[in-house]
């Protein structure tokens, strides 16, 4: 068996990876390249492997960083089916549409060229072959089962067996567990060799009581400077989490009632998904929403989809909360909000989650005072707050944890989905405590199992 690394190496964005056996030749998630623009150029680039020649297509999970340029795979000419479980199937249409509009803008506003148009998401679609965590699913000398990576709803990682060869997992994301919504991540079985992510493989998290103290903080002092807080979302989990929060706050009335508008048809779409799938839950939520309770409302959230009904949020008195996308600030709906109050003292951006090198949201997360927002200067005097336990990822300890608790430990492990220096830090720390031999592959580099 061979792996070679065709994107997330080295960085967080893009994964990509082509496992070849002797019989058959298969992808590991096929996702968009993000930087400073939404769609970064990298994407059009070839994939450096002919999709036409790939005879399966298993996904970890919908983020647009794990399935953004299925389109460009189909459209260029994959033919075959493209697993995934069922959640993620419902999540990757809604992603990718809502990825198609956001381009969509670009190139009217900008003449930023398309990496798809909505019937290459249409022909993903007719693809899909939906399996439930745990199945096997057999190809030609190798089969593969998901099990839940805990990271958003339907999220996998990938035990992969080739027949008299070796086994391979891959983690997808990782979930920051314990999640208040979802169940834990599932324990590993024996493998070889693990792929396994970075993303915060340098960092640990704050603790989790600490997201719910910030958040009620946030709150309180948008109310009491009747300013407006503004917090950049990742539509899916992070959003329905957040929102989680804020019902259990305000059900406790722990927090002042405010105006919340929730202004992103995706993260409005993906609670949708999230209501459709309580078995997927862990028991504690799933208790509270089989008693009729609908988790992720709370009095004065407003849901605005359409653009008119997103411009009213304009005219709404202070203090007022707007919850929009896209969570690493390059593209969406937020970016109108930000050139509108980034400026006003009174204003808090409240960050809560991963923010990408090159992308605004890094650079007001590292407190830069000036920045350009949609082709305007704006002077940053709104305060930043950031919630690192929001993250949707494990930390290096929970990498560390959940790699320690698997059945046997992997022979061999490989570090991707994360900076440089997070992948090395997680891979120093592997080879230190767990006296695994990690490396850090490069980009297009193939690797012998
Ligand atoms: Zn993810």
């Amino acid at each position: 068996m061979q792996v070679t690394f065709f994107g997330a190496a080295r960085e967080v964005t893009g994964s990509c990876h082509l496992v070849q056996t002797k019989d058959t030749r298969l992808l590991l998630d096929c996702g968009m390249f993000q930087g400073s623009a939404f769609s970064d150029a990298k994407n059009f680039r070839d994939f450096g492997f002919d999709p036409k020649t790939l005879d399966a297509v298993v996904v970890t999970h919908a983020h647009l960083d794990h399935v953004g340029r299925l389109p460009k795979l189909v459209k260029e000419g994959y033919k075959g089916k493209i697993y995934m479980t069922p959640p993620t199937a419902k999540l990757t249409k809604l992603v990718l549409e809502d990825a198609e509009q956001v381009m969509e803008d670009e190139y009217r506003r900008e003449y930023r060229p398309k990496l798809f148009e909505l019937e290459d998401v249409d022909a993903v679609m007719s693809q899909v072959q939906l399996v439930d965590y745990a199945h096997r699913v057999k190809l030609d000398g190798v089969s593969f089962r998901y099990r839940d990576a805990g990271h958003i709803l339907g999220s996998a990682f990938v035990e992969l067996d080739e027949a008299g060869g070796p086994r391979l997992g891959f983690s997808g994301d990782l979930g920051n567990a314990p999640d208040p919504i979802l169940k834990p991540t599932a324990q590993l079985a024996a493998q070889d060799v693990l792929i396994v992510e970075s993303t915060y493989g340098n960092r640990l998290h704050e603790a989790q009581d600490l997201r719910k103290k910030t958040l009620r903080e946030c709150l309180t002092r948008t109310a009491q400077k009747n300013g407006v807080l503004l917090i950049p979302t990742f539509a899916i989990e992070r959003t329905q989490l957040l929102l989680f929060d804020i019902h259990h706050l305000s059900e406790n009335r722990l927090v002042p009632e405010m105006d919340i508008f929730l202004d992103s048809p995706l993260a409005i779409r993906a609670s949708e998904v999230m209501r459709e799938f309580p078995q997927y839950y862990n028991q504690d939520t799933l208790k509270e929403v089989s008693s009729g309770e609908d988790v992720f409302a709370f009095p004065g959230l407003h849901e605005t989809l359409s653009r008119d009904q997103s411009k009213t949020i304009n005219e709404a008195p202070r203090p007022k909360t707007i919850i929009a996308g896209s969570g690493m600030m390059n593209g969406g709906r937020i970016l109108h909000h930000l050139v509108r109050y980034l400026g006003d003292p009174r204003s808090t951006l409240l960050i809560i989650g991963y923010q990408s090198g090159g992308t605004l949201g890094r650079r007001l997360y590292s407190g830069e005072k000036k920045v350009e927002v949609l082709n305007e200067r704006v002077q940053v005097k709104a305060d930043v707050a950031a919630i690192g336990s929001y993250s949707a990822h494990a930390d290096q300890q929970q990498i560390l944890d959940w790699i320690s608790s698997a059945e046997k430990l992997p022979g061999h492990i490989y570090c991707v989905h994360g900076e440089e220096d997070a992948a090395a830090g997680l891979a120093t720390r592997l080879m230190q405590k767990l006296k695994i031999p990690t490396d850090v592959p490069r980009f297009g580099e193939t690797i012998q199992i």
